[in-house]
């Protein structure tokens, strides 16, 4: 992959956020820095660094979320705020579980949990 500097802007902008954001917030950032980028620029570059596994993709309800941390880890959707949080718990260990408890064999696994989250949470 070629040195980019809107590549690169990009990717600052995504591991310097834990929240998981939608193309369109990356695209209002990298404007910041960037004010001539597009938005097909945005997503042209945040495909290829998804093809060359630098970002994660998380597909939620037909709108795609970008994760600038690749290790392997669960996400935990709140159904109330909506927001994405990170559960350090390896989705390959959970595949193995399934592996071991069924005949099935697992491949690959991008583990969503959803509920509600603590800010949420009526007590
Ligand atoms: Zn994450």
């Amino acid at each position: 992959m070629r040195h980019s500097t809107q590549r690169n802007t990009i990717l600052n902008i995504l591991r310097s956020t834990r929240s998981h954001p939608t193309a369109d917030w990356i695209y209002n950032e990298a404007r910041k820095e960037l004010p001539n980028i597009s938005l097909g620029t945005i997503y042209r570059n945040l495909n290829q660094l998804a093809t060359h596994k630098m970002i994660l993709t998380i597909p939620i309800d037909g709108v795609i979320h970008y994760d600038g941390f690749t290790h392997d880890h669960l996400h935990f959707i709140c159904g109330e705020c909506q927001n994405i949080y990170d559960v350090e718990i390896k989705a390959e260990e959970v595949a193995s579980m399934i592996n071991n408890s069924i005949d099935h064999h697992v491949a690959d696994s991008q583990v969503n949990l959803t509920g509600t989250c603590s800010t949420c949470k009526p007590n």
